[in-house]
């Protein structure tokens, strides 16, 4: 039997509706390039749900993992504690801005999520004004637990669970000026209910690539404050550079009223860390907050503990590959290249913005994204995705565009030659369709 024919047998993958193509076997990876079975070369222009931030199987990554599989492989954190986690947390909260002062570790972005939602949920019950309503952004996406799915955006992926979800505001796309944002927003903060709001920074990912305005993010941050609501930011996908700083909210800093502010009051109160953390090697979720809040369960009282960990928190090989990549990304060849990529994409989203095929090309930091022009309904079920999918990969690139919305998020290892072969391969695909 093929290993085809073997994993059909027994395995259920993610996201691949009944009648996909059959999954392609892979045998190894590395920098920008995954090499299947039969020896091919593929370019994994997403970094593998926009894992690999610094390509496959990274020498200095790997030596890190190495060497702490020598010396222990896990140990429970509740009651022990060890150098790798304390390192990474140090080196988290030098990045973030100066108001967090605690990191939770989880598993993946979901889970960072989860702990976030009940962080700031047990927050209001600890300080003696309980209160349960969450306020997120419409088109969201923060993954696939029952509190994640509560706060995205409802669709295709939600359905058939709606009746179990709890109940969210959704504010209005900040697309645009995101003024009806900022009004939606306001009025729910007056009714005084709400617990927390939810959101992606400057770019909404698996709810289709949209972009949106630093000034947004930040005046959405200013209200919460003046509401006095925490604010979640989920840099799940965003963060680690993806967007050209290290967290996307640290935009809202180059405006020169928010400098004026004091940090404290344009920072948001709780993120959300996954995907780049361990340079996609490892999976782990990292919840970090201010000390305002941690404070509130700072009491002897139990029930104001927080009732929450995995099996695996804080696994120290994990620890040891998100400090290595954390290390990599310190680096100045790292941002070049992050530079480098962002220019070359400037460049083609310039190429292609008169395509009669091509609508709403948008760039920001190593993301480049727009939508096809189709007769099929906007929708993360549109077939086009597959033509262009298929297309790429003939000519040895992997894209798996969500619905209508092609996007490019590669390593930020690929080389310029390797851009040019995933900018000519979707050139390609619209020829096809
Ligand atoms: C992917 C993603 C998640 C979920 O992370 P998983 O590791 O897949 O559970 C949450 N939020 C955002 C913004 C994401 O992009």
């Amino acid at each position: 039997m093929t290993l085809i024919e073997r994993d059909q047998r027994h395995i259920w993958h993610p996201y691949q509706p009944f009648g996909s193509v059959p999954p392609i076997p892979i045998s190894s990876a590395h920098a920008s390039l995954l090499v299947t079975e039969d020896g091919r070369e593929i370019i994994d222009a997403i970094s593998s749900w926009w894992v690999s931030i610094h390509g496959h199987a990274h020498p200095r990554i790997t030596q890190a993992i190495n060497t702490q599989l020598a010396k222990m492989h896990h140990v429970i954190f509740a009651g022990f504690t060890h150098e790798p986690a304390i390192q990474l947390a140090e080196n988290l909260l030098s990045k973030l801005p100066s108001n967090q002062s605690k990191i939770f570790y989880s598993d993946n972005g979901s889970t960072a999520v989860e702990v976030a939602l009940k962080i700031c949920l047990q927050y209001w019950a600890n300080i003696g004004f309980p209160r349960t309503a969450v306020i997120a952004l419409e088109d969201g996406y923060h993954g696939d637990t029952f509190g994640a799915m509560s706060a995205s955006g409802q669709g295709v992926f939600t359905k058939p669970f709606r009746d179990l979800l709890f109940d969210v505001a959704y504010l209005p796309s900040p697309l645009g000026d995101g003024g009806r944002t900022l009004e939606a927003l306001e009025v729910h903060l007056k009714k005084e209910t709400a617990a927390c709001v939810i959101l992606e920074p400057l770019v909404q990912g698996a709810g289709g690539m949209r972009i949106y305005s630093p000034r947004t993010l930040r005046s959405i941050i200013i209200l919460c404050k003046q509401y006095h609501v925490p604010c979640i930011v989920d840099e799940v996908m965003t963060g680690f550079g993806r967007t050209g700083t290290f967290f996307a909210s640290d935009q809202i800093n180059e405006y020169s009223d928010c400098a004026a502010k004091s940090e404290e009051q344009c920072s948001p109160d709780l993120f959300c860390l996954s995907k780049g953390l361990t340079g996609g090697t490892l999976p782990m979720g990292v919840t970090s907050c201010s000390e305002e809040i941690y404070q509130s369960f700072a009491s002897t009282e139990a029930h104001k503990t927080l009732f929450h960990g995995h099996s695996f928190t804080a696994n120290v090989l994990a620890c040891a590959a998100a400090n290595a990549s954390f290390a990599i990304l310190s680096e100045t060849s790292t941002w070049t290249n992050i530079g480098r990529i962002s220019s070359s994409h400037q460049l083609f989203a310039d190429s292609i913005k008169a395509h009669p095929k091509v609508k709403n090309i948008r760039q920001l930091g190593t993301l480049v994204a727009f939508d096809v022009v189709t007769s099929g309904a906007s929708s993360y079920a549109n077939p086009v995705k597959h033509t262009i999918q298929a297309v790429c990969l003939e000519r040895g690139v992997f894209l798996r565009p969500l619905g209508e919305v092609v996007y490019i998020l590669p390593p930020y290892c690929i080389t310029n030659a390797e851009l040019q072969r995933v900018y000519q391969a979707i050139l390609a695909a619209l020829d096809e369709i």
